[in-house]
């Protein structure tokens, strides 16, 4: 690496500390098949949200903790996303900035 780092080897120089259990829950997963633009699976840069068949999938060990999805579930969505930071000293640990 020489100069500035770039997006990807930024984002490559991230670690993460993952908790056991997720600090991304759903108050009412239902609430999910009836938002219409599901605005979170395109708005979260480490593609954290996948929808299969009928369910949000999370994929909370990948979270860069933006709260991208946050602002998006709560302006577009349906307000059904409960946004929460990991427990003290776990999740994403940024090297690069
Ligand atoms: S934006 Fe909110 S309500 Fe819509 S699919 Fe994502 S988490 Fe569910």
């Amino acid at each position: 690496m020489t100069g500035r780092p770039s997006t990807a080897e930024r984002l490559g120089s991230d670690a993460f500390d993952t908790d056991a259990t997720t600090h991304l829950t759903l108050s009412d997963p239902a609430l999910c098949r009836t938002c219409e633009k599901k605005p979170c699976i395109r708005v979260c840069p480490a593609e954290v949200y996948h929808w299969e068949t009928d369910r949000l999938r999370i994929s909370y060990e990948n979270c860069l903790e933006t709260g991208a999805c946050r602002v998006a579930c709560e302006t577009i969505g349906q307000r059904a996303l409960v946004w929460a930071y990991p427990a003290a000293g776990r999740g994403v640990q940024y090297r690069l900035g």
